[in-house]
């Protein structure tokens, strides 16, 4: 809908918003918190996959650290008895319920937090944070779902998504939700996940690095007025998101979920802002989704305890630009294919998808789609024109130095016999004479440019064969 369309079909939001417009938003509680994250961030939690042992030493921690400012209770057991721990803090009539991590393998906003306690524990005698701590009542379960981050998994250990288990409430874990919920009645609600690093904002090639949601409370989506105030405090932080990282902030889909426990929560009364962290270009381990979350938890926080967020208007949220799925790794654009001896150009697009090890994950490339992607993103583009796809030939021998392999490679070898004998990258494949198949399979090909090799994609990696 273009600009004309939507002052004729919403005069009075455009009114409110022209209002608003005249409204300069205080930014600079924001921009401290920006400033001073490397001073307040916790150590640890630099990986995404944490364990709830390192939470539970964070609360301890925090507690100890800041004597009188932190309490914390024991609200639940997870399905393999673990404590579900909740902090308490503040003094205020106004109670938020903050909760993160209801899906195991998404842990940003659980980092986030500790940071946060460390700058309120730190800066408790400062004018804002003692207003903060005066208005409200704060109270946050992190890492609602040990056992799933246990695995790094999304669901809990009866392989449910809590997400989903909001009106049947057959896990422990979401009984402790509902229960803590019912019991506070909570003014806010913050419900803190992860989303696919392959979401982008709409027509745009930048992630949707951060997303945000007032969730619906029925299929009609109606507006009521708590969720009028969630939409106004979200357009509040979206004009913060946008001051560090411009572009990167999306509108969640606000299709109704009736299983869901935000949109319940809405539902049931209280105020629900939904923050989603997606991802950040050079930033797997999400250093700055972990630095906007603590900078945009703590905005939020101050600003329901000085209500400024009530000035802007409703209209700003719907401003906010959709999410959309449209981001590759890796899109190879205009590469020339070679199929029954016709020639074909098309771009792949291809995904690292992260494969367990003991304690980390190591890369594995994937061709996710191939034909015309130009509607599609990617981290990194690499324009192929004018090259054309070689399928590796495979190596019968057993390799054994890095100058055989670089050599090797040269010749356009890239495969092996077995994939015990695959040691230097090259992925064993069966046929004597792989196909375009094996190529795509193992999203291993060279590009080769007027009858020269010039670049090894080994794995999605690419490799400059000059630089070898
Ligand atoms: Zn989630």
């Amino acid at each position: 809908m273009d600009f004309i369309m939507k002052v004729f079909r919403y005069p009075l939001l455009f009114i409110l918003a022209c209002f608003a417009s005249t409204y300069a938003q205080d930014l600079s509680f924001a921009e401290e918190l920006f400033e001073n994250h490397e001073t307040y961030k916790v150590a640890g939690f630099q990986q995404r996959r944490i364990k709830q042992t390192e939470v539970l030493s964070a609360i301890d921690k925090a507690i100890a650290q800041y004597p009188g400012v932190f309490e914390s209770r024991i609200v639940g057991t997870s399905v393999q008895g673990r404590p579900l721990p909740m902090l308490s803090f503040g003094n205020g009539d106004i109670d938020v319920l903050m909760w993160s991590q209801m899906h195991g393998n998404e842990s940003t906003a659980t980092r986030a937090i500790f940071d946060l306690l460390h700058f309120i524990g730190a800066q408790q005698e400062t004018p804002q944070v003692q207003h903060l701590l005066n208005a409200l009542r704060i109270h946050i379960i992190p890492m609602l779902n040990p056992d799933g981050a246990q695995e790094f998994q999304r669901e809990n250990a009866l392989g449910i998504d809590l997400n989903r288990d909001a009106l049947r409430l057959v896990s422990p874990e979401a009984q402790t939700l509902k229960r803590v919920r019912d019991s506070l009645d909570a003014d806010y609600g913050f419900n803190l996940h992860d989303q696919s690093r392959y979401y982008n904002v709409e027509r745009t090639p930048k992630q949707a690095s951060i997303s945000f949601l007032a969730t619906a409370y029925n299929y009609e989506k109606a507006m009521n007025d708590k969720r009028q105030d969630a939409a106004q405090l979200i357009g509040y932080l979206h004009a913060i998101n946008e001051k560090f990282i411009p572009g990167h902030t999306g509108r969640y889909s606000d299709d109704f979920e009736p299983r869901a426990f935000g949109d319940n929560i809405q539902l049931w009364g209280t105020r629900l802002i939904l923050i989603e962290t997606g991802g950040f270009p050079d930033d797997r381990e999400k250093s700055m989704g972990r630095k906007m979350n603590y900078v945009l938890i703590g905005s939020a926080l101050d600003a329901v305890a000085t209500s400024s967020f009530e000035q802007i208007a409703e209209f700003a949220y719907w401003e906010i630009p959709e999410n959309d799925r449209k981001l590759f790794d890796l899109k190879i654009e205009k590469v020339q294919v070679t199929v029954e001896k016709k020639p074909y150009v098309l771009d792949l697009g291809i995904n690292f998808n992260e494969v367990a090890t003991a304690d980390s994950y190591i890369l594995d490339a994937s061709l996710e789609d191939r034909g015309d992607l130009s509607t599609y993103y990617a981290y990194e583009v690499r324009n192929a024109e004018g090259y054309e796809l070689i399928v590796p030939k495979r190596y019968p021998k057993k390799i054994k130095t890095i100058e055989d392999r670089n050599k090797l490679l040269r010749q356009g070898y890239a495969f092996s016999r077995l994939n015990k004998e695959g040691a230097f990258g090259f992925k064993g494949v069966q046929s004597a004479s792989p196909l375009l198949e094996d190529a795509y399979r193992h999203v291993t090909f060279f590009l080769q440019k007027e009858g020269e090799l010039e670049v090894l994609v080994l794995n999605g990696k690419l490799i400059q064969l000059s630089d070898l």
